[in-house]
């Protein structure tokens, strides 16, 4: 049985991932299930027998027949990347004007690569396009995304990309993206983005004090924060309309005050420009970051007040950082607890299936599935050359199973987030690795569950009180 016991101050719970559901039970139902030491078989001794029924009869506390792991995209992805490609991601330069202390190219534990000085050249950023244009002969919509480093110190060949690209996907739908730091933005380049279709994302972490800690120039001194503000302004006072292409990323560092790095969309003063918030990722850097009082608490009280939002309790200002982060979370709850039966063979959650929603295309030309992942043979799909290597595409996508043993005996297995990232070692996949990672998914997978238990209690809550409003 694949069942998971969580205690709430709503009560007592159990999630049973072999029809996904999870049910209110009785204390002392959860007090005797939690000292089971393994649930594949329950005593015929069980004083809740009258319990155990009514929840089997409903599909739960039966056991659970996984034999075998495989993505139920393994046999039509083939034909996907071959004809349905829709979004390209290209790293332009592997160099930066900047060295954020968290950026995973300024230190790292030698699983990503370093900053470099190596830079695209027009003929493999030409052979990448000409392959995103064999293989989306059914892709309606064409995205080709612009990364780096700074993919702006490339600025000259992102321009001739744009051009080659018009030509190229002429009648269909085609939308730019990039990911800068803003540092480089100039009246040229906000003019040539505003003619072709682009949208924008700037990363900026907080305000001054707390941005620069962590975000640096390369080689001065100067604040970075004052020299993106002013290229805020810039698009501000030259094209408000440009505004609604824009976003910002931010990434938190846990050491910092909270309420501090919340005061961000004030000091800016750019109404309605969302934020992509997220907390500084860990995964592979060689020191861990803290999480200190001043962060967690007033982090805390401010996701409790979108929970009380939900009910109308509370009217969340236009733009919090926050928000995005609780609405994801949402998302995720949403899709993650709809009950369906657990097929014989399938797959964890977690992995994405590489090119399906994007392929990332580096300097050397070598294809990988996002941008995310370190560029290193373990993680390499192909190149723009010869095309996909679907034997690698296939073990990437099933990553599950190394670690089959485990999680076919996982409480966790429709709710994990490991991805291939979390068993990436270098140049090999590491079993070890994604397992080490284990516990921690687990921790993220309870507290989903959670939160699906409080969603669902205030949206009953919710109901019941416009009932007794509206009569
Ligand atoms: S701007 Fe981006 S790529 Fe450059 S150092 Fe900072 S995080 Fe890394
Ligand atoms: S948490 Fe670990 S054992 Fe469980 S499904 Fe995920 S990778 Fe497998």
């Amino acid at each position: 049985m694949l069942i998971h016991l969580i205690r709430s101050p709503l009560g007592y719970f159990l999630y049973d991932a072999k029809v996904n559901k999870v049910e209110s039970i009785s204390k002392s139902l959860h007090d005797y299930l939690s000292q089971l030491e393994d649930y594949s078989n329950l005593p015929d001794s069980c004083p809740d027998t009258e319990e155990i029924n009514s929840l089997q009869e409903s599909g739960l506390l039966s056991p659970c027949t996984i034999s075998g792991i495989k993505h139920p995209l393994t046999e039509h992805l083939p034909d996907f990347l071959d004809r349905s490609l829709s979004h390209l991601i290209l790293q332009v330069t592997q160099n930066c004007n900047f060295r954020c202390s968290y950026c995973p190219y300024t230190d790292n534990s030698g699983i990503q690569r370093l900053h470099s000085t190596q830079r695209m050249t027009i003929d493999s950023a030409r052979q990448a396009l000409d392959f995103l244009h064999k293989h989306s002969i059914d892709a309606p919509t064409i995205t080709v995304g612009f990364y780096g480093g700074e993919p702006m110190l490339e600025w000259a060949l992102i321009k001739q990309v744009v051009y080659e690209a018009e030509k190229m996907f002429e009648g269909k739908e085609l939308r730019f993206n990039m990911t800068s730091n803003g540092s480089l933005l100039t009246n040229e380049v906000l003019d040539f983005l505003t003619d072709h279709n682009f949208t924008l994302s700037i990363s900026l972490d907080g305000p001054k004090e707390v941005n620069d800690k962590n975000r640096k120039f390369h080689n001065n001194n100067q604040s970075t924060f004052s020299c993106v503000q002013e290229k805020v302004n810039l698009i501000k006072n030259d094209y408000p309309e440009f505004l609604l292409r824009l976003t910002f990323t931010m990434v938190m560092d846990p050491a910092n005050d909270y309420s501090a790095i919340s005061a961000l969309p004030d000091i800016l003063d750019a109404r309605n420009v969302p934020f992509l918030a997220s907390i500084v990722n860990d995964l592979d850097a060689k020191e861990k970051h803290s999480y200190e009082e001043c962060f967690i608490s007033p982090y805390q009280y401010a996701y409790f007040l979108r929970y009380l939002s939900q009910i109308k309790r509370y009217i969340p200002a236009p733009i919090e950082i926050i928000a995005n982060i609780f609405e994801q979370e949402t998302f995720k709850v949403n899709a993650s607890f709809q009950p369906s039966p657990l097929p014989d063979i399938t797959t964890p959650g977690g992995p994405c299936a590489p090119g399906y929603k994007k392929f990332f295309v580096n300097v050397e030309g070598n294809i990988y599935a996002c941008e995310k992942v370190p560029e290193s043979e373990s993680m390499k799909i192909g190149d723009i050359y010869s095309g996909f290597n679907m034997e690698k595409v296939n073990t990437l996508l099933n990553i599950g199973c190394l670690t089959k043993d485990k999680c076919i005996r996982c409480w966790a297995f429709r709710l994990c987030g490991s991805c291939m990232l979390y068993a990436c070692n270098g140049e090999e996949l590491s079993s070890q690795k994604r397992s080490d990672f284990c516990s921690e998914i687990k921790a993220q997978a309870h507290q989903l569950i959670r939160s699906y238990i409080l969603r669902k209690d205030l949206n009953h809550h919710n109901i019941v009180m416009e009932e007794a409003v509206n009569g």
